[in-house]
């Protein structure tokens, strides 16, 4: 059932999900949580005999007798190169034989057991459909394995030419497609009327969260936050006491965890596009729904989102994302920039990535 037998298994320290879900895709046994403590890391090594993938020069030096691999770059295309060049990997032929969330191995299933699962579209244009055993997601194959392939061999420099069949496109410069489409700009500059009016063009199984102002008296006083599902709750108001204020707003940590986190792992796990409106300072006051947000734009699942202006270490890392598309909205723009992210997700149609599964 594995591409690779005699390949290495993995254990990826928090900060590389993206590392861990491209080795994921390429066919490897990667076992990663964004919770996990460097002892649950080393625990994973020792007992399972994996080898650990780290950018944390205190795991890499430990004592212990397993296998490290410190990983020194931040592009995930890097990271992949080093790690292939230093475990002397062959990566090309398990791509797409493992789920890219779970990390169990996808089992092909009968094209018409996924009649209902998948759109109409990607029903009449596919042959080969396959199964996760573990999250019930279904994947496809589309367009996106030759494009995956062209950007492994574009990652590795040519490392892997001698295993291509030949006849390939010549290689897009770039990393994987920028599945996360991130809305930014000016308050009040209508990113919110840009995403609502794009959603309605889309028509597509559309899930997340929103947040809309809550006005008295023709006067905003705080801001609601509801699961694109029903639920809704008050996110921030101006007489709300609480330890965490944005402005004047006192910021209701407990319904951001009762309503957005849920809204988000729904869709992560059912949807095939992620409604984020919006990531912004005062929904980042629970580092939970954070590891949402990292859930979300590390899964297969496209992601149309708003994103604060603002300089935040949180929002600087999702800015910096190479799997990140960000639109800048202006006054100017904002009529021609409705085409433009209409465009960027019309690509969901092509299939690319992976489809939901109930
Ligand atoms: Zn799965």
């Amino acid at each position: 059932m594995s591409a690779h037998p005699a390949a290495p298994a993995f254990v990826a320290d928090v900060m590389l999900g993206r590392l861990a879900r491209t080795l994921r895709m390429l066919g490897y046994d990667t076992s990663y949580r964004s919770d996990a403590t460097d002892d649950d890391i080393k625990l994973a090594a020792v007992r399972e005999g994996r080898v650990v993938l780290t950018r944390d020069r205190q795991i890499a030096e430990t004592r212990l007798p397993i296998r490290v691999v410190l990983v020194r770059d931040d592009r995930v295309a890097d990271q992949i190169r080093q790690v292939v060049r230093e475990l002397g990997l062959a990566p090309d032929g398990g791509l797409f034989t493992r789920c890219v969330v779970c990390n169990s191995l996808v089992a092909d299933v009968p094209r018409e057991e996924v009649r209902d699962r998948v759109p109409p579209y990607v029903f009449a244009t596919q042959n080969r459909f396959a199964r996760c055993p573990g999250c019930g997601r279904t994947y496809w194959s589309a367009t996106h394995v030759e494009r995956a392939r062209r950007w492994l061999r574009e990652a590795l420099g040519g490392d892997t030419a001698a295993h291509e069949g030949g006849g390939a496109a010549p290689a897009r410069p770039g990393a994987l497609p920028r599945k996360n489409v991130l809305l930014t700009g000016r308050p009040g500059v209508g990113k919110t009327t840009l995403l609502n009016a794009v959603l309605r063009s889309l028509r597509i199984d559309a899930r997340g969260f929103v947040t809309r102002e809550i006005l008295e008296r023709g006067r905003r006083v705080g801001f609601s936050i509801t699961d694109l599902r029903g639920p809704t709750g008050v996110l921030a108001r101006v007489d709300l006491e609480s330890p965490h204020r944005v402005g004047r707003y006192g910021v209701n940590r407990g319904d951001i965890e009762r309503i957005g986190i849920p809204a988000l792992d729904d869709a992560t796990a059912h949807a095939r596009l992620i409604v984020m409106d919006e990531i912004g300072r005062m929904e980042l006051c629970s580092p939970a729904f954070q590891s949402a947000v990292l859930r979300a734009l590390d899964s297969p699942a496209w992601v149309l989102g708003t994103i604060q202006d603002r300089s935040n270490r949180f929002l600087d890392s999702i800015r910096a994302r190479d799997d990140v598309e960000l639109v800048r909205i202006t006054v100017e723009n904002r009529e021609s920039a409705r085409g433009r992210v209409l465009s960027l997700l019309t690509r969901l149609s092509e299939g690319g990535g992976g489809g939901a599964g109930e």
